[in-house]
């Protein structure tokens, strides 16, 4: 079998870019990009074409090592580790088995999501909008709980990771950016924003302890609090606000210092942070490759991992270093946000395999509009008791409806295939 094709679709109304690889046995692999990137990252895929044309996608380790030199993190790994999950797909079509059956056998027959986005195809309800007063973040998180399917960890926002901040005046020490243009859920404003950051004042610091309160009271005793907090905050500031919620309990602090679009790790920094605390510290949803998790592993850092299948340079890759981090008493929690239908479909492959530090992954948003362009094992209902019945279908297990692609689109041809530089 041979690679004949790589090409990307791009659905504006759902910002999913999505990536096909077609062989000349006829099977294909489907995948898609993480958040944020959408149309943009076309040209970036494509860029791998001429590197896997012709190769066996079976040999999934022997085509990553043609590509995985040319990434880089978060968003530079996305195309990377988007070919390597297609890959996968077809390995897994080529053989009929599930992906989990090729990366070593499934070790649960469910795996547990955890609240970044609702149950697929619900409405989205944002865990970073809405008003700024404790009212608003106690009625945000009652809301999103209604849809919780007995799913038993809610993630929200503060500090850095909530737009919320730009309301609180003097709320830390620093430049701060503010986007020309209102960036939505997986849109980034065409003018990038620079990296929020700054010494948080005592203002901006009793205005997050707050919200979070009114948070905890919202989810009671029942459900944990997982808190995005950055990245951006300087490690005192990040110790101040770890042991002011510590009374509140979260589960994690997530991506305090670095995280999100920061192409570096900064181990030391969380060594110093999480030694001042007992809430668990959690980053690396932007690391790429096991590389660049070795010192933050090796040094027990932080107390939990999220790297993102899409981000990381694909399934395998996130697999091997769960393995490490489980060697070394770090768990992990998956990060999945923007991942969309397929990245869904790929966490659940290669959650079923991971060992024993393996929490909960955070669920994709799969807005109700896919309905329809999508087949396969992803439904309404599969979340039950706070768990998803790992599917068997073969690879992923889901598949585009590409007629019904072409009626949204409005046109026959709906492949981006070509570079265009002008
Ligand atoms: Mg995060």
């Amino acid at each position: 079998m041979k690679i004949t094709d790589l090409r990307c679709i791009h659905i504006p109304s759902l910002r999913a870019l999505l990536l096909r690889i077609d062989t000349d046995e006829g099977i294909y692999g489907l995948s898609q990009v993480e958040m944020s990137k959408h149309a943009y990252m076309a040209p970036h895929i494509l860029y791998y074409k001429p590197f896997i044309v012709g190769l066996d996608p079976r040999n999934v380790e022997d085509v990553m090592r043609r590509i995985r030199r040319l990434g880089g993190f978060k968003p530079w790994g996305a195309a990377v580790s988007s070919i390597e999950i297609a890959l996968w797909d077809i390995a897994g079509k080529a053989t009929g088995v599930p992906i989990y059956r090729l990366l070593g056998g499934k070790v649960r027959d469910t795996v547990r999501p955890y609240m970044g986005g609702p149950p697929p195809f619900h409405m989205y309800q944002p865990y970073w909008q809405g008003g700024d007063r404790p009212e608003d973040y106690y009625a945000m998180a009652k809301a999103r709980k209604e849809s919780a399917r007995g799913m038993t960890i809610m993630k929200v926002a503060t500090g850095f990771h909530d737009s919320r901040w730009r309301t609180v005046a003097d709320h830390h020490y620093g430049i701060s950016y503010v986007p020309r243009q209102s960036a939505g859920f997986m849109e980034f404003a065409p003018e990038a924003l620079g990296q929020n950051a700054g010494m948080v004042t005592k203002r901006g610091l009793d205005h997050a302890v707050a919200c979070m309160a009114a948070v905890r009271e919202a989810l009671g005793e029942d459900m944990e609090l997982a808190i995005d907090c950055g990245p951006g905050w300087k490690v005192p500031g990040a110790i101040a606000f770890a042991r002011r919620v510590e009374p509140l309990r979260p589960f994690w602090l997530e991506d305090l210092v670095t995280g999100d679009y920061t192409p570096y790790v900064s181990p030391e920094l969380y060594r110093e942070v999480k030694a001042k605390t007992s809430v668990m510290i959690h980053t690396g949803e932007q690391i790429y490759l096991r590389h660049n998790f070795k010192e933050l592993i090796e040094t027990q850092a932080v107390d939990v991992i999220g790297p993102d299948p899409m981000d990381i340079g694909g399934l395998a890759e996130l697999k091997w270093v769960a393995e490490y981090a489980d060697l070394h008493g770090i768990l992990i929690a998956p990060h999945g946000i923007g991942d969309g239908p397929f990245g869904l479909a790929a966490l659940i492959q290669v959650c079923a395999t991971l060992p024993d530090n393996f929490i909960a992954f955070e669920l994709p948003v799969v807005l109700p509009e896919w309905k329809g362009l999508i087949s396969g094992i992803l439904h309404e209902d599969m979340i039950q008791d706070g768990v998803i019945q790992v599917p068997d279908a073969p690879g992923l297990g889901v598949d585009l409806v590409e007629d019904e692609v072409r009626r949204i689109l409005g046109r026959e041809d709906i492949y981006l295939t070509d570079v265009q530089v002008r």
